[in-house]
């Protein structure tokens, strides 16, 4: 899988960012050691994803400074096209939250997410996704497409991607290399 051939788009994006409600380098660092950790929570989860032969991808759902939703792949265990980490994470959330709407929430997810999980978001109408690789194949903010700011879609949201990517790339091609040999 040839995960990585956006890394151009990455860094342009990079530079437009969440707006600067923080102020001050030392805020600015915390948020981002806070990003690291949600996503190597997310990144431990795909890797129970992998050794259960699923594809490795992890997500975390936090809301009002908590973590609220857990998910990883589950598709191939639950006979489910929809059990993504994302959705999987996002129901969890929502249940935790006793809402449907999640607006003040953010979803750190290992890989970049498929049209599916970004509908879900804006359904959640989350303020912000972070997401480790890009998915050239079928990432739909900023591969095969960018929702997270199409003017004819009702809800808008800030898009961090490239957080913990080196290591979600390395359990995506472990994964797909290992089962190519199977
Ligand atoms: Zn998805």
């Amino acid at each position: 899988m040839a995960v990585g051939a956006t890394l151009s788009a990455v860094s342009r994006r990079r530079k437009r960012g969440p707006a600067g409600a923080r102020s001050g380098a030392e805020s600015v660092s915390m948020a981002a050691a806070a990003d690291t950790e949600y996503m190597r929570m997310a990144l431990e989860l795909a890797q129970i994803a992998a050794d259960q032969g699923e594809v490795p991808v992890g997500a975390i759902v936090v809301w009002q400074g908590r973590v609220v939703g857990r998910g990883r792949n589950a598709s191939i265990r639950l006979c489910d096209p929809t059990a993504h980490a994302e959705i999987l994470a996002l129901r969890a959330a929502g249940v935790a939250a006793r809402n449907y709407r999640l607006p003040d929430a953010e979803l750190f997810v290992t890989v970049e997410p498929c049209l599916m999980c970004v509908g879900a978001v804006i359904q959640a109408r989350l303020r912000r996704v972070v997401f480790g690789c890009a998915d050239p194949k079928a990432g739909a903010l900023g591969s095969i497409a960018d929702f997270s700011a199409d003017p004819r879609l009702n809800h808008r949201f800030v898009v961090e991607p490239g957080i913990g990517a080196a290591e979600a790339r390395v359990l995506l091609q472990r994964f797909f290399r290992e089962r190519r040999e199977r």
